[in-house]
């Protein structure tokens, strides 16, 4: 099978998506791209991330071209191409439908730096306009949008979230969504006191050799 490795690990992040909660269903989608072979690893349009196998996960081509996998790959295979084509340095995309970084979405605000855990994302997570799901306009907005940052939100969507690995991909959703929670709970109750950009920065670069190397 081709990208095994790669399938796998989209059906374990998929289940975890779930169990995280940062979607529901079927509802978001996650890839992989193997950029040596020039081929991506996405998740497969509509199927449960419970009922979800490896066989199920569809490989295709920086072009989108069909390579291995009898689904039809997930409807926003535009974004994920787009966000490759754009990023050299990324190998992983993670789209949920997390319910507080969507709360903020559909008031169509960006997350500002409320908390040092946005670090994950860059100074602040973006917001990408409102464009139809699956659709080119969408993609072009996300690209437009994400910048230099690993996160950005989708207006009246949901999030994405970009990374060097799919794990780092992953935890950038989780730890955003921690941090929308915490901004829509601040809101609230009074108003929330930011971070500047110059702690921001610090925080990046202090990330850059937290935990075990
Ligand atoms: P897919 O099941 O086609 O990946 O769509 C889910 C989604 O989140 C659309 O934005
Ligand atoms: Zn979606």
């Amino acid at each position: 099978m081709r990208l095994d490795k790669e399938r796998r690990a989209i059906v374990d992040f998929g289940r975890k998506m779930l169990t995280a909660s940062l979607t529901t269903g079927a509802g978001g989608n996650l890839s992989v791209c193997d950029r040596k072979q020039g081929l991506l690893a996405i998740t497969p349009s509509g199927v449960d991330y419970f009922d979800l196998s490896a066989e199920q996960v569809v490989v295709v081509d920086l072009e989108g071209q069909p390579v291995e996998g009898d689904c039809k790959p997930s409807s926003e295979l535009g974004f994920h191409l787009a966000l490759y084509r754009q990023r050299p340095e990324i190998t992983a995309v993670v789209h949920t439908h997390s319910v507080y970084a969507t709360t903020i979405a559909c008031l169509n605000w960006e997350l500002p730096p409320v908390h040092y855990l946005i670090g994950f994302s860059g100074h602040k997570v973006p917001l990408a306009p409102y464009a139809t799901f699956g659709t080119e306009q969408l993609a072009a907005n996300i690209t437009a949008a994400i910048g230099d940052h690993n996160a950005v939100l989708l207006a009246n969507h949901g999030l994405v979230a970009v990374g060097t690995t799919l794990g780092r991909a992953f935890a950038t959703a989780e730890e955003i969504e921690l941090v929308a929670r915490i901004y829509y709970q601040a809101c609230s109750i009074g108003e929330p006191v930011l971070l500047d950009r110059q702690e921001m920065s610090r925080v990046m670069d202090k990330f850059s050799t937290y935990g075990q190397s």
